[in-house]
Formats: structure tokens, C-alpha cells, sequence
């Protein structure tokens, strides 16, 4: 089901404008995930689409061809999972999932042949019967998106559904939700200020900062091609050169970096992992402060015209601290981006 918001805004009673207005179009089967900082709008906008919050007049919320701008939350016939899950503690995941199908008023048997498909879906078929705080973190997770799903809804909706869960496995439950997700074949918009887990999951990402959506795309196009200076440091901490573009030359304190296309007037950013030690490199840089991370060395750099350029070094030893070094910035790494963009 195709999900559309036309001129989307929202103004709360208080005057904080959490939304200004927002087109938004998503695809069937689509996973979009909206990505920002916190207080950026992005559970507003969720909850505008969910029916939980009234839009500011002038907006339209499409499911498919369904107008359903005026609906209440119970018609929209979406599901919902939230940050702390809010399952029955002391009802068997079985009930649990039955529990949206029930107020369905379904016939028994099409409740169960449901509560079994998303059991085996869900690969929760041996818990069937545990109460929900006989389970994990991860396995709570799995039976309130069953939950969700059973009653088919047309659009999933997840708010920050892996946050409760601590680091390891989060890590870890990241790839299992995007695989279980795309298996429901269903149009699913979920909430995140993490950018491995927006990465990992949605097809696309929708980047917000201020109640605005600064960019839409897919992960590696944020990534590689981010337009703003704003997408460009939340979405892998670019960092940007100081120096002075002339041409297809860049001129900083430690010395000139060749772009790969005409710079002049734009903002120079890099990231670190392609800041590299390199004896041929044409930027001299003096070693501040070196980390060892397991897979790579992470450097500190002074000298190249910012207080602080991050690099990465691959190899069993690393530089010491004080010592001078050559860098060089493969050409294609080097992010140009319009100065205007900067006012953010
Ligand atoms: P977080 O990641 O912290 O949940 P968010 O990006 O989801 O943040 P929202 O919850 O959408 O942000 O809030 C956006 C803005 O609207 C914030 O400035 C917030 O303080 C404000 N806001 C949210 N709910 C209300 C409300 N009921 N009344 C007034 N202001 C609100």
C-alpha cells in the first residue's frame, strides 16, 4: 500500500511548530525509516500518519487511494510497535498475538491459523505458550511485531522499536528485524536517531533536523551524495576542510588537495576512514593522537587547516604521537557541497 503526506505540518497547542509542511510518498512494501536528532519531528510525523495527532488544516494523508486524513487511529488499520513494546506481561505470547484478532471479532479458527502463521514467521512457535516475562529482550521484540502484523494491517509503524534492547543486541536483532520486515512484504515506516540502524533497515532514509526532512534517499546515496552540510555530518561524520578552493585544487594549511571537479565557492568535506597515511601524499600532517580500535588505528591530525581531522590506518603498528606524516584524499572521497548550504 502506497503511503502519501501532502503538505503535512504540525503546530502543537504550545506553538512549537514540530513539523512545518512535508511531502512525503512512500511505496508498497517499502521500508522508509525517519532518521534525526532528538526533537527533529520525526515521532510527530509518524503520529500524524498513525492518526494519534490531528495535522495542522491544509494537510492529506493517503493510504493508497483511501483518503484517510480525517480517520480516527482504529480505522486506519495500521499496526504499531512501540519502544517498550507494551505487551501483556502475563498473558502467553499465543494471547498476546491473538489479542488484536479477538477485538477483530475473527472466528476462532481464522485466529489461530493466523497466530500460527506469524508464530512460525516470527520463529516464535517454541514460546508459544511462555509468558511474555519468561522471554528475552529479543524475543519480545519478535511477539510485539507479530502482534502488529497478525491483524494485517495496511501500514506498519515502529517508534524506536530496537532502543530498549542494550548494545550487543541491538547490534544483533538489527539485521533480524530488517529480514523479518521484508519477509511481511508490508509498507513499514519506523523511527530512529541511530544511523547504523536506519542504514541496516529501510530501503530509504528520511533525514530530519528541525521539523524539516533535509533529504530523502537510499542509504548509500545519504552516504556518498549528501547535499547538505547538516546530511553530511549525521549520516557518518563527514568533517569539513578548511582551506580555500581554487579550481579543481584545494588549498589547505598542510598542503593542496586535488578535487574531481571545479570547487570553487564550495564547502570541502571528508570522512575519516578516507583520510589515509600515504608516503606519496600531498598533505603534511603531524600526529596528535592515535587510538586503537581492533580493526584500524584511529588517528588524530592537526595541521591540515581544522583543530582536529580524524584518519583511520589499517596495519600491525601505527605512527606515534608527535611524529610528522604524509596523507593523501583519493579525489572521489572529497564531498563538495554547496557554501549556501552551511547556513543550517
Ligand atoms: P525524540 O527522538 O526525542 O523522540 P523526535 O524527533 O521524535 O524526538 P518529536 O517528539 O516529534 O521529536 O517532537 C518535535 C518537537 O515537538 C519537539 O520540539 C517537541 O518538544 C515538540 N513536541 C512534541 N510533542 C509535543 C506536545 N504534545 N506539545 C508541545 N510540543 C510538543
Amino acid at each position: 500500500m502506497t503511503l502519501t503526506l501532502k503538505n503535512g505540518s504540525k503546530t502543537y497547542p504550545d506553538g512549537t511548530v514540530a513539523l512545518i509542511p512535508t511531502d512525503l510518498h512512500v511505496q508498497p512494501g517499502e521500508i522508509i525509516s525517519l532518521l534525526g536528532p532528538s526533537g527533529c519531528g520525526k515521532t510527530t510525523l509518524l503520529r500524524l500518519v498513525a492518526g494519534l495527532e490531528r495535522p495542522d488544516k491544509g494537510a492529506e494523508i493517503w493510504f493508497g487511494e483511501d483518503n484517510v486524513t480525517d480517520y480516527p487511529v482504529e480505522k486506519r488499520k495500521i499496526g504499531m510497535v512501540f519502544q517498550s513494546y507494551a505487551l501483556f506481561p502475563n498473558m502467553s505470547v499465543r494471547r498476546n498475538i491473538a489479542y488484536g484478532l479477538k477485538m477483530q471479532k475473527l472466528p476462532q479458527a481464522e485466529i489461530d491459523r493466523r497466530v500460527d502463521e506469524v508464530l512460525s514467521l516470527c520463529r516464535l512457535e517454541p514460546y508459544a505458550d511462555r509468558a511474555i516475562t519468561a522471554l528475552s529482550g529479543g524475543q519480545r521484540q519478535r511477539v510485539a511485531l507479530a502482534r502488529a502484523f497478525a491483524p494485517r494491517p495496511r501500514i506498519l509503524l515502529l517508534d524506536e522499536p530496537l532502543s530498549a534492547l542494550d548494545a550487543a543486541l541491538r547490534d544483533q536483532l538489527r539485521d533480524e528485524l530488517a529480514g523479518l520486515l521484508r519477509s511481511f512484504k508490508i509498507t513499514a515506516i519506523f523511527v530512529t536517531h541511530d544511523q547504523d540502524e536506519a542504514m541496516a533497515i529501510a530501503d530509504r532514509v528520511v533525514v530530519m533536523s528541525h521539523g524539516r526532512i533535509m533529504q530523502i534517499g537510499t542509504p548509500e546515496e545519504l552516504y556518498r551524495n549528501p547535499k547538505s552540510r547538516f546530511v553530511a555530518e549525521f549520516v557518518g561524520h563527514a568533517m569539513e576542510l578548511s582551506g580555500k578552493a581554487d579550481g579543481r585544487r584545494f588549498v589547505t594549511e598542510g598542503g593542496t588537495l586535488e578535487l574531481s571537479e571545479d570547487g570553487t565557492d564550495k564547502s570541502v568535506f571528508v570522512r575519516a576512514e578516507d583520510v589515509r597515511i600515504d608516503p606519496q601524499g600531498s598533505l603534511t600532517a603531524k600526529v596528535e593522537g592515535v587510538t586503537f580500535l581492533g580493526t584500524h588505528y584511529r588517528l588524530t591530525l592537526s595541521g591540515l587547516g581544522r583543530e582536529r581531522l580524524y584518519g583511520q590506518h589499517f596495519g600491525q603498528s601505527a605512527p606515534s604521537v608527535g611524529d610528522d606524516v604524509k596523507i593523501s584524499i583519493n579525489p572521489s572521497a572529497l564531498m563538495l557541497l554547496p557554501k549556501e548550504a552551511n547556513a543550517e
